[in-house]
């Protein structure tokens, strides 16, 4: 009762803490029973079945606790389920250790896998170019991640010199819950800090579509080029409603935006992945193409020219046709301004020569 009337959308996520501390109570009320009640010997020997069922319910309470923070700091797509399935993994794989004829070594050798596969996937991130806005946390993070493993390692190397501890299954069962605590300690740092990345590469991604066409702004569209491979060749083409101002003065502004809105969508249908395209100004859209020639980009052009002449942009009883003017700069080893300038000249050109046609520009660097 009391989980399901903290469960609404303020408190999301304490919900989950709640029933993980609940987990945790059956957890522990099931281990101090089978310490008392079960003989040691009895349990040394079913040790198997004896944990695995608290494993597993231990398990649930840490994902439990890892999905709350997921909930309670509304983050999205999260590896939340990359750590569960390994903390499933574990559990039982803990479990079926303490049988083992080593058991304590066992253990530590399954916490250490595991921790180094984790690192592994965490260091990826931590490492990458995103990564790098966070600065000394990443670091912190990783200094972390590495020092949990080098302890695990060193803890391997010490029992396995130490062969009289090595048998202990009460010992055994201490190292493998404090090596449960730190592992979680450090995948659960870990994860809030892809959150908070992930959070501000979400942001970052925002700040580069176009909230109306669903394609890339300005901003986006230089970040996406600049990000690109540079090629010798290239090609820009800049797209221009013809005589918009008359379709916003006729029909509105909404339906002016509707027209934005599908003209966005039949160049986004039209270009190749290879392709970079944006909403580059009010009733303006840029084309970047690498590695592209000049017939190949005029006939990209006319097949977008075409359809959007073709098209008609419905609104309740209104059927409305609009055309496009577009300027195509082509060029070799030039940069990216130089060429959108020259797409730009021959954008005025074709205005000038009466609109809805498309007029190239060949440009080579002087
Ligand atoms: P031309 O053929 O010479 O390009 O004529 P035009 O009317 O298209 O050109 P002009 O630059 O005079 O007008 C552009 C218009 O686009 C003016 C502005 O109100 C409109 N516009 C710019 N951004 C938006 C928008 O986001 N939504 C709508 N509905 N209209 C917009
Ligand atoms: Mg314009
Ligand atoms: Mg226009």
């Amino acid at each position: 009762m009391l989980c399901i009337w903290v469960g609404n959308r303020r408190y999301d996520g304490v919900t989950h803490w709640l029933f993980a501390t609940l987990i945790i109570l059956v957890y522990a009320a099931i281990m101090a029973a089978q310490l008392w009640v079960v003989k040691l010997d009895n349990y040394a020997s079913n040790a198997w079945l004896n944990t695995m069922f608290p494993n597993i319910l231990l398990c649930c309470a840490v994902c439990l606790i890892v999905h709350g923070f997921h909930r309670f700091f509304k983050i999205k797509n999260s590896l939340f389920w990359l750590y569960g399935a390994q903390l499933f993994l574990i559990g039982p794989l803990y479990s079926y250790g303490l049988t083992a004829v080593t058991p304590i070594l066992y253990s530590v050798i399954v916490f250490t896998v595991s921790i180094s596969i984790s690192l592994c996937f965490n260091a990826f991130y931590l490492l990458s170019y995103q990564a790098k806005q966070y600065g000394i946390s990443r670091l912190i993070c990783l200094f972390t991640g590495v020092l949990v493993l080098v302890l695990n390692f060193i803890r391997v190397g010490l029992l396995m010199r130490e062969q009289s501890l090595v048998n202990s299954v009460e010992f055994s069962t201490a190292i493998a819950y404090i090596n449960l605590l730190m592992s979680q300690c450090f995948l659960v740092f870990c994860y809030l800090m892809f959150c908070t990345q992930r959070n501000a590469f979400s942001l970052q991604h925002m700040s580069f579509i176009d909230p109306l066409a669903n394609i890339y702004n300005r901003r986006g569209y230089q970040h996406a080029i600049a990000a690109l491979i540079p090629h010798k060749e290239a090609a820009v083409m800049i797209l221009d409603i013809d005589h918009f101002k008359n379709v916003n003065d006729e029909y509105g502004h909404a339906t002016g935006d509707l027209v934005i809105q599908d003209i966005a969508a039949i160049i986004a249908k039209a270009c190749a992945s290879t392709c970079v395209y944006a909403r580059t100004g009010g009733e303006e859209f840029s084309i970047y193409s690498p590695l592209i020639s000049a017939k190949t980009m005029e006939n990209l052009a006319e097949d977008i020219r075409l359809a959007i002449m073709q098209h008609t942009i419905t609104k309740q009883t209104l059927a409305i046709k609009v055309t496009v003017s577009i300027g195509i700069s082509v060029g070799q080893s030039v940069n990216v301004f130089a060429l959108e300038e020259e797409a730009d000249k021959a954008l005025y050109q074709a205005k000038r020569e009466g609109r809805n046609c498309t007029v190239m520009q060949l440009f080579v660097a002087g």
